[in-house]
């Protein structure tokens, strides 16, 4: 493939967010692909000189749109190969909330403890104990050379009042899937094989496979 910026070839891939629970999923899905992940938090790694980057405005009305703000962002910024998750939650009786807002659901960006607190609280404030919901993810992978990958997954549940396991992030411990685990409980490889992300990073997988 043609050289990046600074020489750096573009199998490097800059993984631009800074959510390690999105990260451990995405280099375990891209295991045994001929490209260099470096998560935004290793970024003076391969680009020591680098000034601060800062970070996009998610002002999309869709996780695609949000997604492609973000890995453009980053390409642009850095002159990498840059790859972008933007997911999230959406409850079918909150009429698809959190949606976008998903990290920043009770205000605070990030914080799941609030999050999944408020998620609980409209839900019992609606009688809701098993309430549908679906997990969406849009990744969109801008390469140094400006072609862009899109690749999106979806994920069908259900939110119970009561958290079990401890594995993921987010709202994994209310997340029930239809045969009755919270996505919590899972591997890390079992939770790739059902999940929204493990959907959209397979997809993205082929598609990237098929370029280099
Ligand atoms: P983003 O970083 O703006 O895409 O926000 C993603 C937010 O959606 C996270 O902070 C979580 O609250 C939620 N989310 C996305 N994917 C997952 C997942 O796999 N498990 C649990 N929560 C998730």
């Amino acid at each position: 493939m043609a050289a990046g910026a600074g020489g750096l070839t573009m199998e490097t891939i800059l993984i631009a967010t800074s959510n390690a629970g999105k990260v451990r999923e995405m280099e375990k899905a891209f295991e045994g692909l001929p490209v260099r992940l470096v998560p935004l938090s290793r970024l003076h790694e391969v680009l020591p000189d680098a000034p601060e980057v800062g970070e996009p405005v998610e002002d999309g009305a869709t996780f695609l749109e949000n997604a492609r703000i973000k890995a453009r962002y980053y390409r642009e910024k850095t002159g990498l190969s840059a790859l972008a998750d933007d997911s999230g939650l959406a409850v079918d009786a909150l009429d698809g909330a959190p949606g976008v807002y998903s990290a920043r659901y009770a205000g605070v960006h990030g914080d799941d403890t609030a999050n999944n607190a408020k998620l609980v609280s409209e839900l019992a404030a609606r009688g809701e104990e098993n309430a549908a919901a679906s997990y969406r993810c849009a990744l969109v992978l801008t390469l140094a050379d400006g072609r862009e990958l899109t690749a999106e997954g979806v994920c069908r549940g259900f939110i119970r009042p009561m958290p079990r396991g401890t594995g993921g992030f987010g709202y994994d411990p209310y997340f029930y899937l239809p045969r009755g685990k919270a996505m919590a409980e899972l591997t890390l490889a079992e939770k790739h094989a059902v999940s929204h992300r493990g959907a959209a990073l397979r997809e993205m997988k082929e598609l990237l496979a098929g370029i280099l």
